[in-house]
Formats: C-alpha cells, sequence, structure tokens
C-alpha cells in the first residue's frame, strides 16, 4: 500500500496547537499581534468572484510590491506557501549530494535535516561555538560541500550573524554552490543579507510573513536572489504545483507589505517585550542568550528545560524546550503581548521564585 519512499519518512514535529484549554501560546513564534488592520477592511469589501478563477501563477502584483521594498527587481522575486515551501523548492533546486553534504549549524531550523532526507541530500552540522553563536570559518574551511544554509537570527538561538561575517562567508565560499540565508527573525532588530545578491548571485535570501508581519495562518513566504536562481525556483514549482499562493495570500501580502506604520510599531513592541522579559530572568538568575529574534532562550541553573516546560504549562503557558543533546537545559519563548509576558514572569516567580 505504501512506497518505499513513504516508509523512510522522518517527518517535522510542529510546535503544539492545543485544543484542550486555553493556554497562553508563546511556543511556536507567532505574533502576538492581529495584522495590518488594513486586511480586515479588504476582506469585508472582497468580491467573491475573484475565488472563482485560479491565482496568478506568477503572482505578479504581489512580486512587484516585494520588489519596490527591497530594492531589488521583480525577476529577483519569488513566492511560495509559506517560507517552508520556498525552503523546500530551494532545497530541491540547488542542493544535493554530488558535491558534498549540505551545512547547516548543529543548533538549527529542524526542518532542514528533515528536507534532506526527503530529497536524499547528505548534510554536515557544523559545530557552534561555545556560546552558540555561528563561526563562518568552519563553513568555509569544511570538506566539500554541496552549499550551506542558516537562519538569520539562528533558531532557536536567536542569536545574530553580523553583515560583515556574511560579506566575509560569501567571499571565501565557492561562488557555485548556494548560500541560503532564512532571514525569518531578521525585522527583529537585525540587518538584511537582501543588498547583497546583487553582487552575489549564489545568494538566496528567504522570509515569511508568519513572524514579523503577524500572516502565519495566510501561508506566505517569499525569496530573493539572482534571477537564475528564481528562474530555477520557478521550474521547481511549476513541477509540482502551479498555484501555491492563493489569490486571497497574493491580496493580504501586497496590503501587508504596504502597511509600515502597523508594521514598525508591532516590531517596536515586540522587540521592548523581548528586552522586559530578558530584564526579568536575568534579575532571577536565569541565563538568557541575546536575542534578536521574536523569542528567547533561557535557562534556570538546577532545572532542565523539560521540567521549566511542565511546570509552566501546569500553570497555563506553553513554550518549547528541545530533547536535544547541548540544549536540554534551554526553553525558547516566544515574545507575547505585554498582558501574556506580564503573566508568564508572575508564573515564573511564583514557580520558581528568585
Ligand atoms: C518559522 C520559520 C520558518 C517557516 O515559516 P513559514 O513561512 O511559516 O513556513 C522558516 N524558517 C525558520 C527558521 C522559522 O523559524
Amino acid at each position: 500500500m505504501f512506497s518505499s519512499r513513504m516508509q523512510n519518512l522522518t517527518p517535522y514535529v510542529p510546535g503544539e496547537q492545543p485544543q484542550d484549554r486555553q493556554y497562553i501560546k508563546l511556543n511556536t513564534n507567532e505574533n502576538p499581534y492581529a495584522p495590518s488592520p488594513r486586511i480586515q477592511t479588504f476582506l469585508k469589501d472582497f468580491d467573491l468572484d475573484a475565488l472563482r478563477r485560479y491565482p496568478d501563477p506568477l503572482a505578479s502584483e504581489l512580486r512587484n510590491h516585494i520588489a519596490a521594498k527591497y530594492g531589488v527587481s521583480q525577476d529577483q522575486t519569488f513566492v511560495g506557501n509559506g517560507s517552508d515551501e520556498v525552503l523546500a523548492f530551494a532545497f530541491y533546486a540547488f542542493f544535493d549530494s554530488c558535491h558534498g553534504a549540505l551545512l547547516f549549524p548543529r543548533y538549527s531550523y529542524s526542518f532542514y535535516p528533515v528536507y534532506c532526507d526527503f530529497f536524499g541530500i547528505r548534510y554536515q552540522k557544523i559545530d557552534l561555538r561555545a556560546d552558540f553563536s555561528i563561526d563562518i570559518n568552519r563553513f568555509v574551511e569544511a570538506d566539500e560541500s554541496s552549499g550551506v544554509i542558516f537562519p538569520n537570527p539562528n533558531a532557536p538561538t536567536g542569536i545574530l550573524l553580523e553583515l560583515d561575517q556574511i560579506v566575509e562567508l560569501l567571499e571565501r565560499y565557492p561562488s557555485e554552490r548556494v548560500v541560503l540565508i532564512d532571514e525569518a527573525y531578521i525585522d527583529f532588530g537585525g540587518k538584511s543579507a537582501v543588498g547583497l545578491i546583487d553582487a552575489h548571485p549564489n545568494l538566496l535570501v528567504v522570509r515569511t510573513g508568519s513572524k514579523s508581519m503577524g500572516l502565519a495562518g495566510a501561508r506566505l513566504g517569499y525569496a530573493m536572489g539572482s534571477a537564475p536562481l528564481i528562474s530555477a525556483l520557478f521550474s521547481v514549482k511549476d513541477s509540482f504545483n502551479s498555484y501555491p499562493v492563493s489569490t486571497l495570500t497574493q491580496k493580504i501580502g501586497v496590503i501587508a507589505l504596504a502597511d509600515d506604520d502597523w508594521f514598525n510599531a508591532t516590531v517596536d513592541k515586540i522587540m521592548a517585550g523581548r528586552d522586559y522579559l530578558t530584564a526579568e530572568l536575568r534579575k532571577r538568575g536565569w541565563n538568557v542568550l541575546p536575542s534578536h529574534a521574536n523569542f528567547i532562550m533561557a535557562s534556570k541553573p538546577g532545572v532542565s528545560g523539560e521540567k521549566i516546560y511542565l511546570q509552566l504549562k501546569a500553570r497555563g503557558v506553553l513554550v518549547r524546550y528541545f530533547d536535544i543533546q547541548g540544549l536540554k537545559d534551554y526553553v525558547r519563548i516566544t515574545i507575547g503581548a505585554e498582558d501574556e509576558l506580564k503573566r508568564l514572569v508572575d508564573e515564573i516567580q511564583t514557580a520558581f521564585g528568585d
């Protein structure tokens, strides 16, 4: 009944989306705020007739807006059904095992090894420094490789790699292999590598609407890179699904990208929440990694991550812990809304004291 491929699948496990009770959900890095209110206005007036037709397979209007926003040209942009799909297309298009393993950090987005197994791509995990930062020398000096991918800021550490380090990596790494930077969290205080795509035709920058734009439910991801890379992504898409981005999501994306006021205010609130939570935890003796994302990695000396997770879950707050050697002390906490963070700090105070 099942294909041999099927028997070998090891799927990604997303963070819990529990239905049993109301939790304060700080476990999947969603935006705590509803997206741009202009989307609400649009939806009220939306003409249903538009849903009769297939969406624009090129998503031209949306790609024009992305191009204008980031100062690139339309043929340097690609959109997909969430950045997970864009990443999957990129793995298929750019990485194989002929030239060696795909390199990514030891602690990184756990979907990368899943795609590697899915597409039969060998991979090699590159150790981080003791402080969890990325050392680009270890990527440049690795044996043969078919490409490099990492999130910037990295997940789940939240640690940012500065742009000059990315420039150095691109200058030293073979220019015929793709370097993919997954900028899911770059809007929370980091500097994008998008400006480097003209100088480095092997650089692909992948973005998502799910975190900073508050559109996880709309499923919108996009990529920017040289025209040949983008053209390869279109070839993969059109060999798989011509219409991955719905008409509604294309429209919503255009509206969201234009609302700078909503965007700036929201990102500012989340960064202020990050500062608040970091300070409150450190005051109580917790170790908090320096984050440029909408989450923090934190540990409490003497208490395992799993224990922290369970204690907080019992108190109605969901965070994420990792059953991975080297991360077992930590929990990853998404930066929620102000009232959610206050409640979290109260629960932490009650459960763990100071
Ligand atoms: C959340 C996340 C994504 C996936 O985003 P979607 O657009 O919702 O598929 C990709 N990469 C990293 C590192 C993420 O944390």
